[in-house]
């Protein structure tokens, strides 16, 4: 059963937490903190040439695993603020281990060892994104790319070796 989580997805709700802080809430009136729009395009000095911006691809990275640590800081929402069914917050609350990271979470192969079967909320995917926090499918992939950003810094930090390697992903 055991399974890579690896450069495919380790999605959780980790960042799902964190997207519910800065993304349109899902009828539950909670605060509302949107990304700012990119220009889309930039100018390139002093000859007015414009390119057109690439927008970046969200992709989860191998090696990463940060949004596998389940326990948050009070500047996190709840999972009771996240979930309208209490099953879900019954068992995001069961995932979570005496060191704040997920049971399934081998922090070794910084790997899911239930991949296949991991919740539905440990997956990043716009009808997830749409379901649970009202946010558009067409926003999907900014906002999941600055979740993953968001949740990578809070766990490896701002100039750690992860985001780095998130950014440039993205970026490729
Ligand atoms: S934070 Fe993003 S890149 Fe890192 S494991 Fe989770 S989904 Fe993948
Ligand atoms: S089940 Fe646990 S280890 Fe697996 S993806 Fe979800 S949070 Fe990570």
């Amino acid at each position: 059963m055991a399974q890579a989580i690896g450069g495919a997805n380790i999605q959780t709700a980790l960042w799902a937490v964190r997207c519910k802080a800065r993304s349109s809430p899902n009828g539950k009136g909670k605060t509302v903190k949107v990304p700012e729009r990119e220009k889309g395009q930039r100018n390139h000095g002093g000859f007015g040439h414009k390119e057109k911006k690439k927008e970046p691809l969200w992709q989860c990275v191998k090696g990463c695993g940060a949004c596998c640590k389940l326990a948050k800081d009070p500047t996190f929402a709840t999972p009771e603020e996240i979930f309208e069914n209490p099953s879900d917050v019954e068992l995001y609350k069961s995932m979570i281990g005496a060191d704040g990271w997920c049971i399934h979470y081998d922090k070794n192969t910084r790997t899911c060892s239930i991949y296949d079967d991991r919740p539905y909320f440990c997956r990043v995917q716009p009808d997830v994104f749409q379901n649970l926090y009202g946010i558009n499918k067409r926003r999907f992939n900014k906002e999941a790319c600055s979740c993953c950003q968001d949740t990578i810094k809070a766990i490896y930090g701002a100039n750690s070796e992860e985001l780095d390697k998130f950014n440039k992903a993205i970026r490729s």
